[in-house]
């Protein structure tokens, strides 16, 4: 089968692989849909996925193949990855972080995936595949705007709209934000956060962001600010942006050391709250579920572009350079 093997830090190639075997209580899927995370993005752009790992778990996908023990599902049927809520993973302190060795082979930037069916869950049948294949990002989103405790005299930031952050701007709008400001650098994807609900948006590379919201907001700045961008220097950004006690919840976190002057915003008390998406609940994905099937969340509409395999390595770096990317979100097809 073909799969994208990463073969050093901004380097993947396409190879022919053996089609992996299919163990005790496991299935073998075929890949659909498989979406771009943003994690994988950084994985790749700073070295953090070793070599020889095949990233990719925003799948979608029908069973191939079923090992003799499994009895709750049946070849053909169309599954999707199921991240189990709070399994009882042990929390990861990583500093210094270490060097990745061991690759990881279990990504689905490949055309097949056996993986143990305590890991996957039917797609009902009202999603597309586009849908199903974006239903990951969709409950790490949910559970970021849920964090975010927003009351409707609100005013929220979100610093970047990406994927994730174009799902949230939709949520937050229903919730009945006050005011949405977004500051996104990649052109296409600021149009949409003006389409999908933000009052305005701005460019942090022509504008001063935090001075332009804080003015907007009266002086006070943002009750909230979403940090789902990962840039260098947003980390800052949201806590030079929020108000006095306000929130700060960050989905994106940067990969290196950065310089920051807590000296400059400590006395503005922001609460930070960081998440990963292996934080929601079962809750998390029965709101992404109805949003999706209500249609209070459109995500096919942030779905701009579907590639090959073969054009993986382009696009993974068309979407890290914020100057030349005119995508949003992006689905590999192998
Ligand atoms: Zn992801």
């Amino acid at each position: 089968m073909k799969a994208a093997v990463i073969k050093k830090k901004g380097y993947m190639a396409v190879e022919d692989i053996p089609i992996p075997a299919v163990g005790p209580k496991q299935v073998l899927i075929k890949v659909k849909y498989c979406g771009i995370c943003g994690t994988d993005l950084h994985n790749f752009a700073f070295g953090i996925s070793a070599p020889d790992s095949i990233m990719g778990h925003e799948w979608v996908g029908f069973i191939a193949e079923l090992c003799r023990d499994v009895k709750d599902f049946s070849e053909g049927e169309r599954v999707m990855l199921y991240k189990h809520p709070g399994s009882p993973t042990p929390p990861l302190r990583i500093y210094p972080r270490p060097v990745p060795s061991s690759p990881r082979r279990s990504g689905t930037y490949a055309e097949y995936i056996a993986v143990s069916q305590s890991r996957i869950i039917r797609v009902p049948d009202e999603l597309s595949d586009k849908q199903a294949a974006t239903l990951e990002p969709l409950v790490a989103a949910i559970h970021a705007v849920r964090l975010g405790n927003m009351k409707t005299s609100n005013d929220v930031a979100f610093l970047g709209a990406g994927p994730i952050g174009l799902m949230m701007i939709q949520r937050v709008k229903q919730a009945g934000a006050r005011s949405i400001y977004v500051s996104e650098p990649v052109k296409v994807r600021a149009a949409k956060a003006s389409e999908l609900g933000a009052d305005q948006v701005f460019n942090p590379f022509e504008e001063d962001v935090v001075t332009e919201i804080i003015k907007l907001t009266n002086g006070k700045g943002p009750d909230i600010v979403y940090e789902c961008a990962a840039a260098k220097n947003t980390l800052n950004q949201a806590c030079q942006l929020v108000k006095r006690n306000g929130r700060i919840i960050c989905l994106a976190v940067y990969q290196e050391p950065i310089t920051l002057t807590p000296l400059d915003w400590y006395q503005m008390q922001p609460e930070i709250k960081f998440t990963t998406n292996g934080d929601s609940t079962p809750l998390d994905w029965e709101i992404s579920v109805e949003a999706m099937l209500k249609g209070l969340i459109d995500v096919e509409t942030i779905i701009s572009t579907i590639i090959p395999l073969n054009k993986i390595q382009e696009t993974f770096q068309t979407l890290l350079d914020p100057l030349n990317n005119k995508m949003l979100r992006v689905l590999v097809e192998p």
